[in-house]
């Protein structure tokens, strides 16, 4: 029997991109796109970049106003998704109201974890997740001289280089030795590290937060996990997410860091799928079970799942890429690099643009670019290829590491920003 009906929950990257490639894919039947956010749906990377800076803040959406109709796309925007029934195919609104189905994609993303210290609740200890934190932080800013970021990770040194370039006097604090420190190699958090203390910003890590301290129910200072006490009227809080699995194991899906998928982005009940953030799967180019958050990750699952969805399966061989802006630099990773025993570096690092290769004995794992695109779209065409170069041609400056895809079928390197 044919599909009549796709609901589709959550109208972030994943759920925008699936119904776009449902439609693309000859989905001819209803196809409804649920989001609890007021907003057209909109891309979430330039919170941290640009959001803030401009004098206007400007949203930019993830595909033309007009798209929705165009493609008979029912977007149901400001609404909640409350409870799903996988046996009798219906979802509830937290409004009231159900919708039934016949196929479900769940693309609800993931929300800023808490640290469980005092003092979360004060006025201007704040998240970053939604234009809404975006406009909270913007107010924010002015009656802040001081801010305080909890977390080195990406959105934590975005938001730090970006508050430094507004003028502000800026402390991250990082639980882990250096910053960035699951994500990247020592030598890319080092430079980062440098790169951002010379414009200013102070980084202490070893250390988290303990507690956050008022008056009048405002931030006035945070004290650090080894004493320190700083003074702070923002604080911003980064130290990861939480995938929003609520809905899933209510309704008994299976999950545990996400919502479990199979190779095609199936869950545990039969006829819905999990794609983006939310969605924890086994990855084929790292061999286990993990959860990708970035815009890479969401789009590509979402195609691949309306793919599967309307039984045309493709093998998801996506290699991860991953972007972040801090001041200056822009850092670009691609592929995913678990157990790495060996770091190339490809250029020099003090001219503030050069490249990490990261080994697994021969095997090419990632590479790690600074303000080096050539270097990031060349690894992204050696690891779809599965080409490792050896390592003195890596080293030497002047080889051509092009050559080494000579007599390849040539492979699509997307844009780094998928729209409309
Ligand atoms: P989301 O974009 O989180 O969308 C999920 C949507 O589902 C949300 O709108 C949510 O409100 C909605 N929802 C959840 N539950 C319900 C419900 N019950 N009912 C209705 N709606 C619901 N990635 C990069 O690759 N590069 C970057 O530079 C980068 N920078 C980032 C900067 C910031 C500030 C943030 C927040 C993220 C950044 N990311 C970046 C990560 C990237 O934005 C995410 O990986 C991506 O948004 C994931 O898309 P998604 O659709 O899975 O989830």
């Amino acid at each position: 029997m044919g599909i009549g009906r796709i609901a589709i929950v959550g109208t972030g990257h994943a759920g925008v991109q699936a119904a776009a490639s449902l439609r693309q894919d000859g989905f001819e039947g209803e196809l409804f796109l649920i989001g609890e956010e007021t907003d057209l749906p909109y891309h979430k990377p330039p919170l941290s970049k640009t959001f803030l800076k401009d004098d206007v803040p400007q949203l930019q959406l993830l595909r033309p106003e007009d798209f929705y109709a165009r493609n008979r796309v029912e977007l149901l925007s400001g609404r909640c998704v409350s409870a799903i029934d996988p046996a009798g195919k219906r979802l509830e609104f937290t409004h009231g109201g159900v919708l039934s189905f016949d196929r479900l994609v769940l693309a609800t993303g993931a929300r800023p974890r808490l640290p469980a210290v005092p003092g979360t609740d004060l006025e201007g200890v704040l998240a970053l997740r939604n234009r809404a934190d975006g406009l909270a932080l913007r107010a924010a800013l002015p009656a802040a001289g001081d801010v305080v970021v909890v977390g080195g990770g990406f959105i934590g040194m975005e938001l730090a280089s970006t508050f430094a370039a507004l003028g502000r006097s800026v402390a991250v604090l990082e639980a882990a030795p250096r910053i960035l420190g699951r994500a990247v190699s020592p030598l890319i958090s080092d430079h980062l590290a440098d790169r951002a203390v010379a414009s200013g910003i102070r980084i202490l890590t070893g250390t988290g937060l303990a507690a956050i301290a008022g008056e009048a129910g405002r931030v006035r200072r945070i004290t650090t996990g080894d004493g320190q006490s700083l003074p702070a009227q923002l604080v911003v809080i980064g130290i990861g997410v939480e995938p929003n699995v609520e809905l899933a194991a209510a309704a008994g899906l299976a999950f545990s860091n996400g919502i479990a998928v199979d190779a095609a982005f199936r869950t545990s009940a039969p006829d819905i799928y999990a794609v983006g953030d939310v969605a924890s799967y086994e990855h084929w180019l790292a061999g286990r079970v993990l959860r990708l958050e970035s815009v890479q990750n969401a789009t590509d699952q979402a195609r691949s799942a309306a793919a599967h969805l309307l039984g045309r399966p493709a093998p998801f061989r996506a290699v991860p890429w991953f972007w972040s802006d801090q001041g200056d630099a822009r850092l670009q990773m691609v592929g995913l690099a678990y157990d790495p025993d060996r770091d190339v570096v490809r250029g020099d690092p003090q001219s503030g643009a050069f490249s990490v290769f990261r080994y697994r004995g021969d095997r090419l794992l990632s590479i790690e670019t600074v303000n080096r695109p050539s270097d990031h779209m060349l690894g992204r065409k050696l690891l779809a290829a599965g080409i490792a170069p050896p390592i003195a041609m890596v080293r030497d400056a002047g080889a051509d590491l092009r050559s080494l895809l000579e007599g390849e079928p040539k492979t699509s390197a997307r844009a780094a920003v998928v729209s409309s």
